[in-house]
């Protein structure tokens, strides 16, 4: 079995669910007793934060470095991030190590071809819907990617950060959310990628008009199927 070099805290909640599953699947391939080999480093997600706030992405990029290079110096076979956002720096993070990165996107996309669908709408935090660091890489996987209107998109981000990433489950922002997928599904999309790894904790398969596409589930699966290969 492979040591799985696990970057959390971005945030700790959805950092359970990870651990959670990693476990749990582990156990399904291996029965008994088992349970995965996991080294986590849980950044001070504040500190993340401020700096995305303020632009400061190199500080995030040194924060995730740092973490990075420890995992693999005390013997992580790979690493897995588990946010989306975050992977906006997966190159400069690569640069520093010699283990390799399972990215978030790839597993999401094979996962949505495997289900034969290609216009998918993405929600997730404002970077990950505006900007080409997670779009990109489904492009290329060969998908097509929807976002919501400027409005919604202001919405998703903030039921994120003011609430979800601090544990805030809110009915109302459910029936946004699912208010916002049925517009998507109206446009023409197949299903949705639960693109931010703490939309889980409002929206679940039964919440959704569309197919739901949870990074968070997809991410840590492929990452202890990797680890068991
Ligand atoms: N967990 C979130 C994501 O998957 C947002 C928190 C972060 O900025 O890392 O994008």
């Amino acid at each position: 079995m492979k040591t799985i070099g696990l970057i959390g805290g971005m945030s700790w909640e959805s950092t359970i669910t990870y651990y959670e599953i990693l476990n749990k699947e582990t156990v399904a391939k291996l029965g008994g007793f088992h349970s995965s080999k996991i080294m986590m480093y849980n950044v001070d997600f504040a500190e993340l934060e401020e700096n995305m706030s303020k632009g400061n992405w190199d500080g995030n990029a040194q924060i995730l470095t740092d973490a990075a290079v420890r995992l693999e110096k005390a013997g992580a076979d790979f690493i897995v991030i588990a946010t989306n956002t975050m992977h906006k720096l997966v190159p400069q993070i690569e640069e520093k190590i010699n283990v390799p990165i399972l990215h978030i996107s790839d597993a999401t996309a094979d996962a949505i071809k495997r289900d034969g669908h290609k216009k998918i709408a993405l929600l997730g935090t404002k970077f990950t819907m505006t900007q080409d660091f997670i779009k990109d890489r489904l492009v290329k996987a060969g998908l097509e990617i929807m976002i919501p209107d400027e409005e919604d998109i202001e919405l998703v981000n903030s039921v994120i950060f003011d609430e979800l990433c601090l544990g805030k489950v809110f009915d109302s922002s459910r029936k946004e959310y699912q208010r916002i997928i049925s517009y998507m599904k109206d446009r023409g999309a197949e299903g949705v990628i639960l693109g931010c790894t703490e939309i889980g904790m409002l929206i679940k398969e039964e919440d959704s008009v569309l197919p739901t596409y949870d990074t968070t589930i997809i991410h840590a699966t492929e990452a202890a199927r990797l680890a068991l290969a």
